[in-house]
């Protein structure tokens, strides 16, 4: 009865916990809130100071009683304060910019996408997280259930789809089959990896130092994983304009000049920032293979006839598709917003509670 009558004037809330990106969706309004997971702490008195974008503009230019933390860098849960700190501002900021009804009056319901890694404890953790910021019913569900959901894909077919959700700190690989997860690896390998593995080659190739936004503004704009030009003979006879736009990528960076100390500028090319993600993208790859390798054989054949849906910011990463189909002869499925999926997806099981009833791996009222 209560129940009936707080949802009257509640807003619902679906969440993306990334491990780079939180995403906020409230019932009703769509996504409203979008930013880093990244949360500013005072080191001695613990204190936040500040969550997402305001806590991202201070790293790497915090003095030294200040750190700020990414709560969920690796896919589990490594500052359990910072997480708690992250959950709460945003179901508070939900009513402080939404509502003008208080929360005691009208406590919402809160689905969260959590990684698959993420312990059974931390887990518990996170949902009485919510409880405590004051949800009034909180639910978990596993990302790569929640990004197939978003995308639209019927989870409750006895058909196996594969999801491969390519984030900052994890990639997430699942089976998934009549509403369940069948079998599932988040590797530790992603976005921020192909960010370091810029920097690594770029020193050693160049001898210069370059900072972790400068490799992934290079990934952004001229990364790539596929060469699109390998026709080189058929390209000779095109004219010269359009041979031109075939032609590849590069850009101009600032960096340290590891023997001199002195910054220099360098041109680098998309041929170069390709050679630097290939060992990453190969182990993407390789976990891919892994994990269709322990699926049902029944259900590897359905994945081999639909495909694999393809999301997460990571995934839109040049030609990424092209590689996969290269090296799995599987067919890959992009998906048009890879940034939403999940949060989309929490939209969507907040709509239809026998949805939410039959895909959550933990909720409800406390
Ligand atoms: P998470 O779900 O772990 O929070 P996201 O799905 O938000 O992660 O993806 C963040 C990652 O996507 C970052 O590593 C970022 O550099 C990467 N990314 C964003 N846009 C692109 C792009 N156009 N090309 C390649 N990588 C991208
Ligand atoms: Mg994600």
């Amino acid at each position: 009865m209560f129940n009936k009558l707080f949802s009257l004037f509640s807003h619902d809330i679906g969440i993306d916990l990334g491990t780079a990106n939180t995403l906020v969706y409230v019932k009703g309004k769509g996504i409203i809130i979008r930013e880093p997971s990244v949360v500013a702490i005072h080191k001695k008195s613990k204190k936040v100071i500040a969550v997402g974008i305001e806590a991202k503009k201070m790293v790497g230019k915090t003095p030294a009683a200040i750190i700020t933390v990414r709560p969920l860098k690796g896919g589990v849960i490594s500052d359990f304060d910072a997480t708690m700190a992250m959950i709460s501002h945003y179901i508070q900021q939900v009513y402080e910019v939404g509502s003008s009804i208080p929360m005691a009056f009208s406590r919402p319901r809160v689905v969260i996408g959590i990684p698959s890694s993420v312990t059974e404890v931390e887990k518990r953790a996170v949902w009485e997280a919510a409880l405590s910021s004051g949800a009034r019913e909180a639910f978990l569900i596993e990302e790569p259930m929640a990004a197939a959901i978003g995308e639209n894909i019927s989870v409750f077919a006895p058909t196996g789809i594969m999801v491969v959700d390519i984030g900052g700190g994890t990639t997430e690989i699942a089976v998934i089959s009549l509403g369940g997860i069948v079998v599932s690896k988040s590797l530790r390998t992603a976005g921020d990896d192909m960010d370091l593995a810029i920097i690594h080659y770029i020193r050693l190739r160049h001898g210069l130092l370059i900072g972790e936004k400068t490799a992934e503004e290079l990934k952004i704009s001229i990364g790539s994983a596929y060469a699109k030009n390998t026709k080189q003979k058929t390209q000779d006879l095109k004219p010269k304009d359009e041979k031109e736009k075939n032609e590849e990528k590069v850009a101009i960076i600032r960096g340290r000049d590891i023997e001199t100390g002195l910054p220099k500028s360098l041109r680098i090319t998309e041929v170069e920032v390709r050679e630097a993600l290939s060992p990453i993208l190969t182990q993407i790859i390789d976990a891919i293979a892994g994990v269709l390798e322990d699926a049902p054989p029944e259900l590897t054949s359905d994945i081999l006839e639909h495909g694999i849906l393809l999301t997460g910011g990571g995934s839109q990463l040049s030609g990424l598709d092209h590689l996969i189909v290269e090296r799995t002869h599987i067919p890959v499925i992009r998906s048009e917003d890879p940034l939403t999926s999940v949060v989309r997806g929490t939209g969507k099981v907040l709509e239809d509670d026998s949805l939410l009833h039959r895909v959550k791996v933990i909720g409800g009222l406390k």
